[in-house]
């Protein structure tokens, strides 16, 4: 049984866990009309940060303002709501889970609904498995396709796009791999379930653009700027299938996932089939933000 934290910020304020409850007919369990985001919490030598925070709430906020989801609180009393979830619950690292939906106020699509609001905060190991930032895991290119641009918009981090990344991790488990890799609606590479993907060939580290049909991770900005900082080439273009089997090395990226190498994709090894020296490299420079190796100078660190 899934042991769940005490307590959850609901609406304005910390509740019981079993206190912050829904209505079965609120609009975003219906419509998959909500959006959230994903945030880790990292215990360090001078005690636990936030990652990012702002930047994720900044993304919280334009994703409401992409679907009119109207947010009744302004960001800094979501940034303290965050906080106080990860101190009520005791936690020294967490994984935290914004998400603000339309609720219980109509029946029709385009119907106002008032918005509900939340912040729960977990533990919460490596997202793909137990030693996975280490070994790597086997990845397959998923049979489904993720969204066109002009469907439904893979920037704004809506729930509705989750069924999306649903149906290509359950489809990577039941056959056996680790996770699923997507292509665009042009046929290029997109991302992971849940990951952006970056593609290592003759030194330069690839990634596809935020034209592909991605979430433009914040993970994915984080490792740009690390790369670059430890003088790799990054590029952002568009990429075909076969890059996947042409690879040195890949990875995958993602506050959940962090940096998860991948040792193979549709059965080929990936490079030597283990992870290679420039994801080791970018996996130093990541956590070492964490253990007070990489020096934090661009302000990412937001002390609890
Ligand atoms: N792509 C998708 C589809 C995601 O859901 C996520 C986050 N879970 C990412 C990429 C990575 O984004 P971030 O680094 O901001 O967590």
């Amino acid at each position: 049984m899934t042991q769940y934290p005490e307590h959850i910020w609901h609406n304005g304020s910390l509740k019981a866990w079993r206190d912050a409850t829904v209505h079965v007919m609120a609009h975003g369990l219906h419509y998959g009309s909500s959006v959230f985001e994903g945030i880790r919490c990292y215990e360090t030598p001078s005690g636990p940060v936030i990652f990012r925070l702002g930047d994720h709430l900044k993304r919280l906020y334009l994703s409401a303002k992409v679907y009119d989801i109207g947010m009744p609180y302004p960001e800094d009393v979501l940034a303290a709501a965050c906080r106080d979830v990860v101190k009520a619950n005791g936690l020294r690292s967490a994984y935290l889970r914004p998400v603000a939906f339309r609720g219980l106020g109509g029946f029709g699509l385009s119907a106002d609904c008032p918005t509900d609001v939340a912040v729960a905060a977990w533990e919460w190991g490596p997202y793909l498995g137990a030693g996975v930032l280490e070994s790597g895991i086997d990845a397959m290119v998923s049979s489904w396709q993720r969204v066109a641009p002009n469907t439904i918009p893979s920037g704004a981090k809506a729930g509705g796009n989750y069924l999306s990344g649903q149906l290509i991790a359950r489809e990577a488990r039941r056959l056996g791999f680790g996770e699923g890799i997507a292509m665009a609606s042009t046929g290029l590479i997109s991302e992971g379930a849940g990951e952006n993907l970056f593609i290592i060939v003759d030194g330069v580290i690839n990634t596809p653009p935020v034209s592909a049909g991605i979430l433009n991770g914040i993970t994915r900005h984080t490792v740009i700027t690390l790369a670059a900082d430890l003088g790799y080439t990054v590029v952002e273009r568009d990429l075909p299938r076969e890059t996947l089997y042409f690879a040195d090395e890949i990875f995958m990226c993602g506050t959940a996932a962090e940096i998860t190498p991948l040792r193979s994709v549709d059965g080929k090894p990936v490079g030597a089939g283990k992870p290679g020296p420039i994801t080791h490299a970018i996996q130093e420079a990541f956590f070492g933000l964490f253990r007070g190796k990489t020096d934090d100078r661009w302000g990412w660190l937001d002390p609890l």
